[in-house]
């Protein structure tokens, strides 16, 4: 908003303060919980924008405002902060979304925008798990067929052709959404689903399905980590892709922090 005075033949123009936005990169449970926790403590000051990239189909609630869709690479989003007043970009988007994250470290020293990053600390290993951990999903694939023959492949909708070549392997596949594609291997089965998962809800359907393997990311966080739970009891191997690294710059591993860090940049 802008007010333009005519005096003696000068334009004066003067800004009028806008009411400036917190940027939460979103697609997670944290994501929610933050941009929750921003519009109590903040919301009178600032608007809390998540932003989400538009993977699934019915994201649920989402406290404040939500944009959907890329921003369209680093300078368009280095435009959109400017153009939305962005005080602090808040990245609480999943471990494995490495090149948003990349993208809003750039963005955000481009635009001058303080940043921090949100990091779920990773899964701890309990005595009896079983982990196999690989460096990516070729990795998973490359050793799969020796491992297991029923297996539960938690690892999202655009990874699954990574397991193409698994021919003679037989796949639960868990997604959010029902895929609108046949599945990229010849055998397996699709159940879509949420998380927060329980642990005997999870021990129930692999017992039920024969799985005898589990494949998933370290992604860590509570929501999906019963089917570790699940397959330690029945003593199921896991492949577990190891994470990249995490965002330079500031993190937190806790949404406390996060919000703490933010009131610094403040006040
Ligand atoms: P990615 O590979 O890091 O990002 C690919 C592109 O998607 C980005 O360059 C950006 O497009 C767009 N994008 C990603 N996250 C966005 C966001 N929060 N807001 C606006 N644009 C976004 O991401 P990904 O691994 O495909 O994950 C996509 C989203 O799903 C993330 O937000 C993430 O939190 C969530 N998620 C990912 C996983 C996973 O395993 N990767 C799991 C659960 C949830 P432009 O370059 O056009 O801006």
């Amino acid at each position: 908003m802008s007010l333009s005075l005519r005096a003696t033949g000068v334009l004066w123009r003067m800004s009028a303060p806008e009411r400036r936005a917190i940027l939460v990169l979103g697609g997670t449970a944290e994501a929610v919980k933050l941009a929750d926790r921003l519009m109590t403590e903040w919301g009178d000051r600032f608007d809390v924008v998540t932003s989400l990239a538009g993977r699934t189909q019915a994201p649920g609630r989402m406290p404040g405002e939500v944009r959907v869709g890329g921003f369209g690479g680093v300078s368009l989003m280095a435009r959109y902060m400017e153009d939305r007043g962005v005080c602090a970009l808040l990245d609480a988007t999943h471990p494995f979304a490495a090149q948003i994250s990349e993208n809003a470290r750039i963005a955000c020293a481009t635009a001058g925008v303080p940043r921090i990053a949100l990091v779920r600390p990773l899964w701890e290993h309990a005595p009896n798990d079983n982990w196999l951990m690989q460096p990516d999903l070729a990795a998973v694939a490359a050793v799969l067929p020796g491992i297991g023959k029923r297996v539960f492949l938690t690892v999202g909708r655009t990874n699954l052709s990574a397991f193409a070549s698994c021919e003679d392997t037989w796949f639960l596949v868990r997604l959010i959404d029902m895929p609108d594609t046949p599945l990229p291997f010849p055998a397996g089965q699709v159940i879509s689903g949420r998380g927060p998962f329980a642990v005997a809800a999870e021990q129930r359907l692999m017992e039920e399905h024969k799985i005898d393997a589990l494949v998933c990311k370290a992604s860590g966080g509570e929501a999906t980590r019963a089917k570790l739970v699940a397959a330690r009891r029945l003593g199921i191997p896991v492949l577990m892709v190891e994470r990249p690294p995490a965002p330079t710059g500031p993190v937190a591993d806790n949404i406390g922090a996060v919000v703490d860090w933010f009131e610094k940049q403040v006040t």
